[in-house]
């Protein structure tokens, strides 16, 4: 059962399943998450338990470890009560729009394979730039990129990585 908490935050947000907070999710020694069945080592994100319609995971109830010990900073800050919920959603959808920024440069610079995470097509995106893939005509998209990626990452860093 989801605390009333996670409810308020989590099902408004989704970062650390989807691919924008982290690459993959990994096993801890034991863990009988279904999420690794066939023995697994890891599972690139975005996660397919995560459902997006929802913006919840459909195997809560059997999550990893990993996912069960993560809370990023604006749940912890919320929980121990130095943020408010109202802040806390105002971090959450400030996040959520520059990663729609960034969601929306790396398709139109045609990275658009949403299975893997922000940080892996992104850095598909800074090699091709380095090898002279990318056409004169998108420097400017590429300039509009990096700087959106390093806003989104700077937020994440500062409100949510615990
Ligand atoms: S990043 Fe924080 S608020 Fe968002 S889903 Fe994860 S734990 Fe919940
Ligand atoms: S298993 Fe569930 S909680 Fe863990 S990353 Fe996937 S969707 Fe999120």
């Amino acid at each position: 059962m989801m605390d009333k908490l996670i409810d308020a935050l989590c099902l408004q947000c989704g970062l650390c399943c989807h691919g924008v907070l982290f690459a993959d999710v990994r096993p801890e020694p034991g863990d009988v998450s279904p999420l690794f069945n066939g023995g697994r080592w890891r599972v690139a994100q975005p996660c397919p338990a995560f459902k997006a319609a929802t913006c919840a995971c459909v195997i809560y109830a059997e999550r990893p470890a990993r996912c069960r010990k993560f809370e990023c900073r604006q749940l912890l800050g919320v929980r121990n009560g130095t943020i408010t919920v109202e802040k806390a959603l105002r971090q959450i959808r400030a996040a959520r729009r520059l990663a729609a920024e960034v969601e929306k440069l790396l398709t139109e610079l045609g990275f658009n394979n949403t299975r893997l995470s922000f940080s892996r097509r992104f850095q598909r995106c800074q090699r091709a730039a380095e090898n002279g893939k990318l056409p004169e005509t998108q420097l400017d998209r590429l300039a509009d990129l990096q700087l959106a990626v390093h806003r989104l990452t700077g937020l994440l860093a500062k409100e949510f990585y615990a």
